[in-house]
């Protein structure tokens, strides 16, 4: 089954239209990188993100890595344990909401999945289908499962989310059979899950069943949404959980219109403003 929901190669724009774009050479190859990709035997849809060099695009046909096996939620370790289980909320306030505490993700962990364990139910006032989803967390990240799987649940069962107007709601739950997968993962595991296509370590994509959340982005967000780093995990969320339902990338119907969320925001906002919902008005 391949995913493959890049729009066509396009020239890329050469300047954010707020400021410089640290990560140009990320994006420029996209397209060609994923036309390799769908030739390879490979359940990818790039999210938003995945790319490739063209001058790398070789490495697109590289045979895709194995996903990790997640561990049973009965492991004994939580998703990270340890001391940075509980980071404070204390960053800036922007748009209004105050920001997580900044936190320094490492470029490895332990490679492996701990599922967090537990049912949350969807919030009252949601309706239509429910859909059971699953939340992963890579062993040794500096998050709490418990936190994450609480920021992706009230994400995706926002009003402006996917769910809006009754169309589904989400059940997390602890093992299949699950619709999709929220895996937080470090960027070299990201990289090695997103295979073949090239995340570079900072990069998400969506891999199978698995919307993969690259850590790195969820601490810190991304030039395309400034401070805000709490919308841009909305944005993030929305953008790789709409691959897993079906949903392909879109492109910005014009200057200052709010992004649809399947635009790559990542890479650019192609003129729009930035917008992390599927539905924005509620
Ligand atoms: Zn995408």
């Amino acid at each position: 089954m391949h995913e493959l929901q890049d729009p066509p190669a396009a020239p890329r724009p050469s300047r954010h239209r707020r400021r410089p774009r640290r990560r140009a050479r990320w994006a420029g190859g996209a397209a060609a990188a994923l036309a390799l990709a769908a030739a390879a035997a490979a359940v990818v849809a790039a999210v938003g993100h995945g790319g490739t060099p063209a001058d790398r695009s070789g490495q697109a046909t590289t045979a895709p890595a194995r996903p990790p096996s997640s561990t049973p939620p009965s492991s004994p370790a939580g998703p990270s344990g340890g001391a940075a289980a509980a980071a404070p909320q204390a960053g800036p306030v922007v748009n209004g909401r105050r920001q997580p505490a900044p936190v320094d993700v490492p470029r490895s962990a332990s490679g492996d999945y701990a599922v967090v364990p537990g049912t949350t139910e969807p919030p009252e006032g949601t309706g239509g289908p429910v859909v059971r989803y699953l939340v992963e967390v890579e062993r040794g990240l500096p998050f709490t499962g418990r936190a994450f799987a609480a920021q992706v649940h009230r994400i995706l069962n926002d009003p402006r989310g996917w769910g809006h107007d009754g169309a589904m709601r989400f059940r997390r739950v602890s093992r299949g059979p699950v619709r999709f997968r929220v895996s937080l993962s470090s960027p070299a595991l990201t990289d090695r899950v997103c295979a073949p296509l090239i995340t570079g370590g900072q990069l998400s994509c969506r891999e199978g069943e698995r919307s993969v959340i690259n850590a790195l982005r969820w601490a810190a967000g991304d030039d395309s949404y400034g401070r805000d780093v709490l919308s841009y995990r909305e944005y993030l969320i929305g953008h790789e959980v709409g691959h897993a339902l079906g949903h392909g990338h879109r492109t910005c119907p014009g200057p200052g219109r709010p992004a649809p969320v399947m635009v790559q925001q990542t890479k650019s906002l192609y003129g729009c403003e930035p917008n992390p919902w599927p539905h924005p008005q509620g």
